[in-house]
């Protein structure tokens, strides 16, 4: 069965009218569903009772189930992993920020990019996620997290959710771009599309897509090397789309969207952390800050995963990394240790699961 979670006021429109219900029917609908995360039919107390049972023999609310949740110990993060109705499992996590709480969703079960560091990869793309089964990751932890304070998402708890879970987005399109529709929809959940992050391994037809949507998302690439060839060793997908392509790709979407871009750079010991690798990502900063396009560099200790062989750089490299990046004025943070004593890498959580019932 369908989660109605999937469906846009528009569809919720058109329901109605089969139904034989008024047209505003669907705007309370569509207020339960995603203004309020409410996960019961009984609970949509402004609708008939046959209305209800009529959706409810139709429709699911809530597609995911939580399979297992891990916190870190200082409570910064926790760590979801949902399943889902074809018994599938994805991972997502919650972490508090100084500056707000986030939750970093999945938008594919697995992954087809092969990027040689990466645990969502390891398997291979399962299927993609519906706009439903995105958001309802959101709607979940909110409850699970904020449930004490207030039952309802409408406070609007979290202030960003980033597209950084399993899967390549851009591989799964047009149902992230409608989830991304619900979730700003102002008679929804209402956040704004500033507060969302979609990160890409570097699909140019996907990022140019993504500027002519009018949506003021923020977009990171994972970047990863300074130069194909080194960017080819690590990041399959590098061999299709060469980086001046992709690179071309995220100075269009600056130019249409005016929103600065980022890019993730994970340090990977002997691999992509040289002083001469610090200094070529400078030089390709520069090229594109003198073009007028701003760029942050986030650079993020590689969380290892026991299946690849690579490591993370020492502290002292990557301090020395990102002291070249500054010396050439360029915008650059280290992120935070997020989780990683919680397998909170992308995948990492879900690779086990699945490993765990491989071998019974
Ligand atoms: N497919 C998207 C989103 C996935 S992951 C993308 O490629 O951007 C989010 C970020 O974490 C990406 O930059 C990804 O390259 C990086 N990443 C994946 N596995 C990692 C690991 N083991 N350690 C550090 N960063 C990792």
């Amino acid at each position: 069965m369908k989660t109605i979670r999937d469906l846009d006021l528009t569809v919720m429109t058109g329901l109605m009218d089969e139904l034989g219900e008024k047209p505003f029917r669907a705007r309370q609908l569509f207020e339960w569903v995603h203004a309020r995360g409410t996960a019961s039919f009984d609970e949509m107390s402004n609708l008939s009772k046959a209305l209800r049972r009529e959706l409810s023999e139709r429709f699911i609310i809530d597609p995911l189930r939580l399979l297992k949740k891990q916190e870190s110990a200082d409570g910064s993060t926790k760590k979801y992993l949902f399943e889902l109705p074809d018994g599938e499992t994805v991972e997502s996590v919650w972490m508090r920020y100084r500056h707000g709480d986030s939750i970093c969703v999945s938008s594919q079960v697995g992954c087809r990019m092969g990027c040689t560091f990466c645990a969502s990869t390891l398997n291979g793309r399962v299927r993609d996620l519906t706009p439903g089964e995105i958001i309802s990751q959101i709607y979940d932890i909110e409850r699970d997290v904020y449930r004490d304070t207030d039952g309802s998402n409408s406070a609007g708890h979290i202030s960003g959710v980033i597209i950084m879970g399993m899967g390549e987005p851009f591989d799964n399109y047009d149902n992230v771009i409608a989830f991304v529709r619900l979730l700003t929809d102002s008679k929804g959940r209402n956040m704004s599309a500033r507060s969302i992050t979609i990160s890409t391994c570097g699909i140019p037809d996907g990022i140019i897509r993504l500027a002519e949507e009018g949506l003021p998302v923020t977009l990171a690439l994972s970047l990863h090397a300074p130069n194909d060839g080194l960017r080819q060793a690590i990041m399959p997908i590098a061999k299709k789309y060469p980086l001046k392509d992709v690179l071309s790709a995220c100075e269009y979407f600056f130019k249409k969207t005016g929103r600065r871009v980022t890019f993730e750079y994970s340090l990977m010991k002997g691999v992509n952390d040289s002083d001469a690798a610090a200094v070529e990502l400078s030089e390709l900063c520069m090229r594109l800050q003198k073009k007028g396009m701003p760029v942050h560099v986030n650079l993020i200790p590689l969380n290892e995963v026991a299946e690849r062989k690579l490591t993370r750089s020492r502290e002292e490299i990557i301090l020395g990394f990102k002291r070249i990046l500054e010396n050439n004025r360029i915008n650059v943070t280290v992120r935070r240790e997020m989780g990683h004593e919680i397998d909170a890498a992308c995948g990492q959580l879900r690779h086990k699961h699945t490993g765990d019932t491989f071998s019974g």
